[in-house]
């Protein structure tokens, strides 16, 4: 077994003994490294990327465009550790997980306080996404149970039937900028749990906190290649998807990367999952509770500046509460405090680029354009150099109208009003997209109407926010999902492993 015993949880690393730094500006420092085959390397021969704080504007990191030959050296590194890892005993893989979680648990404030730099969340929300990362690698380490297969005696008289779990090979792991340490952390340590060698190629918008993650798996005792970094866009993605060497690929990101990702990988042959965009519906009653409801509606529209896969994007008022909602989500969100992502008061943060900061801004004109009205709109900090965008709602929204139908991706709300649940649900299932639902009642025959009907797959009752646990699949529908099995839960171990079964007589 490589490794040995299971580090201590210790103190925070002092900034020069990990390979980025976080605070000042190190546009002047060297491009961020890839780790292969155990080892930091910086490509040479390749182009780089500016890596700005959102909350500034600021150059904070500078990553390089790893393309064919860093992606070669990556994917051989991998498969070479594969067959000697695959050997080690589940128990003892899990053993490393843990070792890696301890060291999460233990920097959880560090990581935290790089995916406000990086991503541009405010503290307690990338708290709350790093907490919901190591609960993923916990979930791992409990792979000795997970992975069992199945047996069943005498399937004919003296033969039997033995089910087991073997691992796939080499996984390609390639993710968003919304969720810097959870994604990776959905995916690397249930792969490795189960016996496969891991390829990340994180967004090149947040490449620190997936570089301290690789340090931190190195430190973790994981042995040379079973995990590896590679930093870069599209040609590495493309790189990977069609490396003969690869075997599976879990990907998270926007719809049409999700699409072309999905049909290339499945083209090369490879086992794909990949997590796509969304635009989720909130469903309110007239019964709802408002005091309650109006918080966890906002919190889920413009909580992570709107960059988020499941926030809710539009809010479908049943009558008559439509005016009495309306009134109070205004209130709330004309008061929302945006500004920088370390400042205490901030309520919403930056979004990640100006690019789309542009974008945003264009689907709010598109939005006034096509009829719809502006009833709030909170202030952003003035000649800020961030990438602020007002947070916005608007009212009279129609069912037709693009900003109701595409993903902004942004602190932007759209009411559509409605006369019945039925019109409700009928407004939500004509989406293309299927990741997240929530309704807003007390009546719990509408409440069962409504997870029966609608169409997508992770709801909320009374919950704006209804992210599973990660020990549950995270079950996106329709356009917001490309595969058959998903991330997290039972799924992730099914995704990560092949089966065999074994029929035995013995003479
Ligand atoms: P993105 O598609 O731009 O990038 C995702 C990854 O794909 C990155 O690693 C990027 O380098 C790579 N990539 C980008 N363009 C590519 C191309 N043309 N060819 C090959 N690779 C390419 O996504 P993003 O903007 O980083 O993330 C936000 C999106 O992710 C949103 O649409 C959001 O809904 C989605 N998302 C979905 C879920 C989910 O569970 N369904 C979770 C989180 C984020």
């Amino acid at each position: 077994m490589p490794g040995g015993a299971v580090p201590a949880v210790g103190a925070a690393p002092r900034e020069d003994e990990i390979p980025i730094r976080l605070t000042g500006s190190v546009a002047d420092a060297d491009p961020l490294p890839n780790f292969v085959n155990g080892r930091w390397v910086h490509p040479t021969s390749v182009g780089l990327l500016d890596v700005p704080d959102p909350s500034s504007g600021s150059v904070i990191a500078r990553v390089p465009r790893s393309g064919g030959s860093e992606v070669d050296a990556a994917v051989a590194a991998a498969r070479s550790a594969f067959p000697a890892w695959r050997e080690v005993p589940v128990a003892e893989r899990a053993h490393r997980v843990l070792a890696l979680r301890n060291l999460l648990e233990a920097r959880a404030e560090a990581l935290a306080r790089c995916v406000v730099r990086e991503n541009g969340k405010t503290l307690d929300e990338a708290r709350g996404s790093v907490r919901r990362g190591i609960e993923a690698t916990e979930f791992a380490a409990s792979a000795p149970t997970t992975m069992q297969g199945a047996f069943l005696e005498d399937v004919t008289s003296g033969v039997d039937t033995t089910l087991m779990r073997q691992p796939v090979g080499v996984v390609a792991g390639i993710t968003p900028f919304n969720f810097p340490v959870m994604i990776p952390l959905w995916m690397a340590p249930l792969a490795l749990v189960c016996g496969n060698t891991f390829v990340l190629k994180p967004s090149e918008r947040v490449p620190l906190s997936a570089t301290l993650l690789a340090r931190w798996i190195e430190e973790a005792k994981f042995p040379a290649g079973t995990f590896n970094l590679v930093h870069g866009d599209a040609g590495a993605v493309d790189a990977l998807l069609g490396h003969p060497g690869v075997d599976a690929v879990s990907f998270v990101g926007s719809a049409p990367t999700a699409r072309h990702v999905y049909a290339t990988a499945a083209l090369h042959g490879k086992r794909v999952q990949a997590l796509a965009g969304a635009k989720n519906h909130l469903i309110v009653l007239p019964d709802a509770d408002l005091e309650r409801s109006v918080p966890a509606i906002v919190s889920s529209a413009f909580g992570q500046s709107g960059e988020r896969c499941l926030a809710g994007s539009v809010v479908v008022a049943v009558e008559p509460i439509g005016d009495r909602l309306v009134e109070r989500l205004a209130a709330e969100v004309s008061g929302l405090i945006t500004g920088p992502a370390a400042d205490s008061v901030t309520e919403v943060g930056p979004v990640i680029r100006a690019e789309h900061r542009e974008r945003v801004l264009r689907w709010i004109e598109e939005g006034k354009r096509l009829g719809a009205r502006v009833v709030a709109e909170g202030p952003v900090p003035a000649g800020a150099s961030g990438f602020y965008v007002p947070p916005v709602l608007f009212d009279g929204v129609t069912p037709e109208m693009a900003i109701a139908q595409e993903e902004i991706f942004g602190p932007v709300l759209s009411v559509i009003r409605v006369r019945s649940l039925a019109e409700a649900l009928d407004v939500a299932n004509r989406s293309r997209f299927g990741n997240a639902a929530a309704i807003f009642t007390r009546d719990g025959k509408s409440a069962r109407e409504f997870v029966h009907r609608i169409e997508a797959g992770m709801l909320g009752v009374n919950i704006g926010v209804p992210a599973p646990a990660a020990y549950f699949p995270f079950v996106g529908w329709k356009g917001s999902f490309y595969g058959d099995l998903h991330v997290t839960g039972r799924d992730s171990i099914e995704f990560y492993t092949r089966k065999k079964v074994v029929t035995t007589r013995w003479f």
